[in-house]
């Protein structure tokens, strides 16, 4: 389990009661969009408002806590940042995968970024399509 209390502290930010039960939320369920965490968090704190709880995933998206996953035509998700990785994106059904293969592209991205003397700061792949279980779905 991972020490929340520690990550918002390595990250300079407080660890307020708020960002905790965000971060359990978020945690717990992979990616989830600012309407699924605020759902689950005011099942524990219902005096939470929406835009409080959107402040604290701004401040923790800007500090490197959080990652924005954009999903093409639905409202972005966050996920603890973690380890480079990829993502399978179904635009069908919002649902999100993490991949840890960067290994057989990696050279190929070292050479670009070395060629473009580009200051690489973060790396993001993100794959957009339908997952086999939407297929499936469409298919019967
Ligand atoms: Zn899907
Ligand atoms: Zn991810």
């Amino acid at each position: 389990m991972m020490n929340y209390i520690s990550m918002l502290k390595e990250h300079g930010l407080k660890a307020t009661f708020q960002r905790m039960h965000i971060l359990e939320v978020i945690g717990e369920y992979g990616h989830k969009d600012i309407d699924e965490i605020y759902a689950e968090v005011i099942k524990v704190h219902p005096s939470l408002s929406l835009a409080t709880i959107y402040k604290n995933i701004i401040i923790m998206s800007q500090s490197g806590v959080l990652s924005e996953v954009p999903v093409i035509g639905k409202k972005s998700k966050y996920e603890i940042s973690k380890q480079d990785h990829i993502h399978l994106i179904c635009t069908h059904c919002g649902s999100i995968e993490d991949k840890n293969i960067f290994i057989e592209n990696k050279n190929s991205l070292d050479q670009l970024v070395i060629s473009e003397h580009f200051n690489l700061e973060k790396k993001e792949i993100n794959l957009y399509g339908v997952c086999s279980h939407c297929q499936n779905i469409k298919a019967s």
